[in-house]
């Protein structure tokens, strides 16, 4: 045990190895030897376990040390193919920023910028201006501020404008969006007491009337963005209660969620209220995201009436709550795409993802089965088929898009199909480029909606020979 021990060599005679030179100029002295100590040390443990234990050769050795220092180098961020149908998904990032601000990012990554300094009277400057003015035109909001994301715009909101005070929520509207955001929760956390109204499947106009007391702030709606009730319902319309806050002398603020800034029906897309139609409706605050429909970098917007929004801006949570200049700088562009909304389509990659065609679609799933059946093994079977896109981070659940995908199904006997399936869909997210899809009664599915460039997909998938 001992002399086989001693037969490891040393972390210099390893070091000085032509691969591990090499290595050392690529990741530098001091992870290399790190590396090199631990493969040393995992070894030492096998073999104790094992004295049987084969142990390497010295390239051997340098050869894995290599692949690990290679394989921790990759950034732990990186691109993946979204094929599960899921257009906005939060785990992938959601919106896809369209090059113009890409670039507007990149160019004042590097360099200093005007985020809060203004170039006119050389004083200092507010950053939510750079997209205040756009946002107003856009909504008919008199004034807009922007924060992290929509969950911190609510939680703005209600920490400004209701701290210690009541708010009026319907029971059919005490949503949970998921990942710890739940209207009541939120509620407790920005010290506003949480006034429930009506029942789950049915409130009334008199409901939110006699709700309304000396101790009530605002009444808000919540845009149930991720689950619809059906059957015996009714809610009251922001129109409605505006109505009725207004005459009693409360404020009302409506969380839209995934608000959007053009009436998406336009593209044959299911309705989502529109910041402005809701403005105009009677709302004084409106909250939404940056990163779901809207298609932009991760935020929150707060639009409505100018004296509260500069509440919430005087509000010292805002500072904590503020976003950098990356994102004011991408989110003045995709907001600049809004004034050309012919052009939307082509111009902002959310949108043009959730427009294409089943036959636009069905071209970069052909490319792709074609891959995927020079490629797989024969207990593939590699077919075309329908199946239903979603748009997504809450917004529009029921409404699923028509969509053409990829289906890989196992030829072998039952007993062997699922670990089968199970491995093809683990090879793919080991690929050079990860490709996530789904496995949908007992086969692979993968939704070809969101890949922009079929053959980017199609050189990635020919590396599934080696990964299978
Ligand atoms: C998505 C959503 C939120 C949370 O927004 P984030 O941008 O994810 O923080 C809050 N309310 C509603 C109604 C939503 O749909």
């Amino acid at each position: 045990m001992a002399t086989r021990l001693a037969a490891l060599p040393s972390v210099d005679r390893l070091l000085n190895t032509q691969t591990l030179t090499l290595a050392r100029q690529t990741h530098g002295q001091e992870r290399v030897t790190a590396v090199v100590r631990a493969h040393l040390a995992a070894l030492r443990v096998a073999a104790a376990r094992d004295p049987d234990a084969r142990l390497p050769g010295l390239d051997d050795l340098a050869s894995a040390i290599d692949a690990t220092l290679a394989s921790s180098s990759k950034p732990s961020l990186r691109k993946v193919f979204n094929l599960t149908g899921t257009v906005l998904h939060t785990n992938f990032g959601r919106a896809l920023l369209p090059d113009v601000a890409i670039a507007a990012l990149a160019a004042v990554a590097s360099d200093p910028c005007n985020l809060e300094f203004d170039l006119v009277s050389g004083n200092r400057g507010e950053r939510d201006e750079h997209v205040e003015a756009t946002i107003c035109a856009l909504t008919g909001a008199e004034a807009a501020l922007v924060v992290n994301n929509n969950a911190a715009a609510v939680f703005l909101m209600l920490n400004t404008l209701a701290l210690r005070r009541d708010v009026v929520v319907s029971r059919g509207e005490l949503v949970e969006i998921g990942g710890q955001f739940r209207i009541p929760d939120i509620m407790t956390r920005a010290g506003a007491k949480l006034r429930e109204v009506g029942t789950t499947n049915r409130t009334h106009a008199r409901d939110y009337a006699d709700a309304i007391g000396a101790r009530t702030a605002m009444v808000l709606k919540v845009h149930a963005s991720n689950y619809e009730i059906r059957g015996f319902v009714s809610s009251v319309a922001v129109e409605e209660v505006a109505h009725i806050a207004r005459e009693r002398d409360v404020l009302l603020g409506v969380d839209l969620g995934s608000g959007t800034l053009v009436d998406m029906r336009r593209w044959g897309l299911p309705y989502e209220p529109t910041v402005q139609a809701t403005i105009a409706a009677g709302a004084d605050v409106v909250t939404f995201s940056g990163d779901k429909l809207l298609g932009g970098p991760q935020c929150g917007i707060v639009a409505g009436r100018r004296d509260l929004v500069e509440r919430m801006r005087r509000n010292p949570l805002k500072r904590a709550l503020r976003v950098d200049k990356l994102i004011f700088a991408a989110l003045e562009q995709v907001l600049r795409l809004y004034l050309d909304t012919e052009r939307l389509p082509e111009t902002l990659p959310t949108l043009r993802m959730l427009v294409r065609t089943p036959e636009e679609i069905g071209r970069v799933a052909q490319r792709v089965a074609d891959e995927l059946a020079r490629r797989l093994p024969a207990e593939y079977a590699v077919e075309v088929v329908e199946c239903s896109s979603q748009i997504g981070s809450g917004a529009l659940p029921v409404d699923v898009l028509p969509s053409k995908g990829v289906q890989v199904r196992s030829v072998r006997a039952r007993r062997e199909r699922h670990r089968e399936i199970k491995r093809l869909h683990d090879a793919l997210r080991r690929l050079p480029t990860p490709v996530i899809g789904r496995i949908d009664n007992g086969a692979v599915v993968l939704d070809c909606r969101c890949v922009a460039n079929a053959d980017d997909l199609a050189a990635v998938l020919s590396h599934l020979e080696n990964n299978l």
